[in-house]
């Protein structure tokens, strides 16, 4: 309880009269000694803890500490619906003990196969002034904290409308922020933003307003100079709540937000959601470390989001995807330069082939039922584009109106799967709101039903649902390369960029960068990362499905190690391990994938620098192969290396290169 005491007396909100919240009564508010005014939870390694508060306006804060630091400052709760207000005035009914929760699941692609969860979870039900009750429910884990609104089912409830959130998390002064801007929807292509395709404004201090007026994106990076890092996000949807945003006040009070009203060409609900009861509103995540390593291979996410109700997901087959569209744009939508990209794919080992966008005036269904069975005959799985609309974006490119209504759907899924394809990309989203979370959730679900794997562009960032939906393989809501390739300027940001992306957007889930090209002109641009650098993508960042940039001749132009490292790095990993890194300068990552790790890493500054590798991660793996700069960012070269985990590797990194490395286990 010092923690606690200390943090909220320094924020001015201590009242007088706190009672033990040790002595506080199961939820059946059969409360025999004093209403507790006071709540602490703490991790299960007694390294994270929150407090729960009413002021004396009865007002919910929080607040959250690490090893006794305040990370998260005394930060205000509360949800206002036409049921009721539970903003002001409140009073706690009850505490929960304190209860374990422990959850094991599997995953078929992500930073980790096999999953843990930890937490200690407690419920504060606390009462309005007309005596309607809601649920605050808290769940602190080694590497954070999560809590959510409940209500409860109530007599004659009917539909409820959630109008405003009240939820905020409030740095201290002197907190520095890594944060990228929502997109004003009026502001993309053909009204299909906001698309989470921004670039990050780094090492900012807390407070600052986002230059595009309408808030910042989830998951929001901070720093606080004692206490270290807090991952800001969301997760666990069913679709009875839409995807929120952060507002920053000047004091560094971040607010939970919704949707623009004019996101989706301006239709459906505003940021206010629709649900019946009982009601759950999505966890207010809070990842937490001291150092870097936590928030890296945090899976607090799916940790927290519900379980897959697909009986059989053996469909579900992440792996590494041939795709003409990022090097060679529309005009390779044609049944020629398909073939050549499936056969690619068969030749080096990649699982899949994605034709892009017109495929339906460019090559037909016909067209592709052929190019279907002439890539199975070699091996190898179709993907198709879909724009996601109906009337709620703009974009001309086709096929349109295919996966905007249930019964298209589920006629388009039903001729896919009988067709033999193996999954969708689905692009044009727009916007978080509740009907489009919805949409997203439908389409996932009625894929499945249809053994059909989806990748969405143009799309929010993920919240849980690759545990929730084990089908949605990966989304695009990054700055990715296509975007090096429209302008040189984001190819020159590009090295700093992806250096970002590891520590911010990745955590969350699957991140469809879409990397790897090793020519030197990519579209209108210079490419100024190394063929190194552009390798290490594939193990920095994690996607269930990989969308290699590459093409045929670029491919059959490089050496056989770098052939044979695209030909074995996995596209799903059954372990992640941060090794080293800074946001925005350099970042070094490892990934197992059974008894073999890879390491991947690159420099995102214009200087070498050399870093020890410590190895005592590699386990029985270490027989390995190193690829590094060679004399040119076009060039590599390649060594192998007999390692043991008492042993530390010291790499350099060139200016603007990479990294990667394959180790396997010897022989003994
Ligand atoms: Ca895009």
């Amino acid at each position: 309880m010092t923690h606690l005491a200390n943090v909220f007396v320094a924020a001015g909100l201590l009242i007088a009269g706190v009672a033990s919240a040790q002595s506080a009564s199961d939820t059946t508010g059969a409360s025999s000694g004093p209403t507790p005014q006071a709540v602490q939870v703490d991790s299960p390694d007694g390294r994270v803890a929150v407090q729960f508060r009413l002021d004396a306006k009865g007002r919910p804060h929080y607040a959250v500490t690490l090893n006794g630091a305040t990370l998260v400052e005394p930060s205000p709760l509360g949800l206002a619906t036409t049921l009721g207000r539970w903003t002001d005035r409140l009073t706690v009914r009850s505490v929960s003990e304190v209860s374990a929760v422990t959850d094991r699941y599997q995953l078929r692609h992500g930073k980790c196969e096999s999953c843990t969860y930890n937490a200690q979870r407690r419920r504060v039900t606390l009462t309005n002034e007309a005596g309607s009750a809601m649920e605050l429910v808290f769940q602190v884990a080694n590497d954070g904290v999560a809590f959510r609104y409940r209500i409860p089912q109530q007599n004659d409830a009917g539909p409820v409308t959630a109008y405003e959130e009240v939820t905020g998390f409030k740095f201290a002064e002197g907190t520095r922020s890594w944060l990228t801007p929502m997109h004003d929807p009026v502001s993309g292509w053909q009204q299909t933003f906001p698309a989470y395709e921004g670039h990050y404004v780094i090492d900012d201090p807390v407070g600052m307003p986002a230059p595009t007026g309408v808030g910042w994106s989830f998951p929001a990076l901070f720093r606080d100079a004692d206490a270290g890092w807090a991952l800001v996000t969301e997760a666990g949807f069913d679709g009875s709540y839409h995807g929120s945003r952060l507002t920053a006040r000047s004091d560094g009070l971040y607010r939970v937000a919704g949707p623009e009203p004019g996101e989706g060409t301006g239709i459906g609900d505003p940021a206010t959601s629709s649900f019946t009861l009982p009601f759950a509103s999505p966890w207010r995540l809070i990842i937490a470390g001291s150092e870097l390593a936590p928030i890296v291979e945090s899976n607090l996410v799916t940790h927290v989001s519900p379980p897959s109700t697909v009986e059989d997901a053996g469909f579900v087959q992440p792996g590494k995807v041939a795709w003409s569209w990022l090097p060679l744009k529309d005009d390779s939508i044609v049944p020629d330069v398909q073939r050549q990209f499936i056969d690619m794919a068969a030749e080096y080992g990649f699982e899949y082939c994605l034709i892009d966008n017109w495929w339906d005036q460019q090559i037909g269904y016909e067209g592709v039922q052929e190019l279907v069975e002439y890539a199975e005959s070699k091996g190898v799985g179709i993907f198709l584009w879909y724009n996601s609309n109906g009337s709620f974006n703009d974009a001309p490119q086709t096929p349109q109106d295919r996966m905007h209504t249930a019964a298209a759907r589920r006629a388009e899924f039903e001729r896919l799967q009988s067709m033999g394809v193996r999954g969708v990309k689905v692009d044009f989203f727009g916007g978080d709101k509740q009907s489009v979370m919805q949409l997203y959730r439908d389409i996932f679900r009625d894929a499945a039903e249809y053994e059909v794997m989806v990748n969405v562009h143009g799309s929010t960032v993920p919240r849980g649902w690759r545990r929730t939906h084990p089908n949605f393989m990966t989304s695009e809501a990054v700055r990715g390369y296509e975007y090096i390739t429209f302008g040189q300027e984001d190819a020159d940001r590009a090295p700093q960029h992806a250096t970002l992306l590891p520590f911010t957007r990745n955590v969350v889930g699957p991140m469809d960068f879409t990397p790897t090209m090793l020519t030197d002109s990519v579209g209108f641009s210079e490419r100024r990362t190394s063929n190194a650098f552009d390798l290490a993508m594939t193990v920095v960042f994690e996607s269930g499905l990989q969308h290699l940039g590459v093409t045929p001749k670029s491919m059959a132009q490089q050496p056989d190690g770098v052939q044979a490292f695209l030909r074995d790095v996995p596209a799903a990993w059954d372990e992640t391990h941060f090794i080293d890194g800074v946001p925005g300068r350099y970042v070094i990552l490892g990934r197992r994938s059974g008894d073999s790790w890879f390491i991947g890493g690159f420099n995102g500054t214009s200087e070498a620098m050399t870093v020890p590798i410590a190895l005592n991660f590699l386990g029985r793996a270490s027989a390995g192969t190193l690829i590094t700069d060679g004399d040119d960012l076009r060039s590599v070269e390649e060594r192998a290396v007999t390692a043991s985990p008492a042993d530390s590797l010291m790499i350099t990194l060139e200016g603007r290169g990479g990294i990667v490395g394959q180790f396997a286990p010897g022989e003994n």
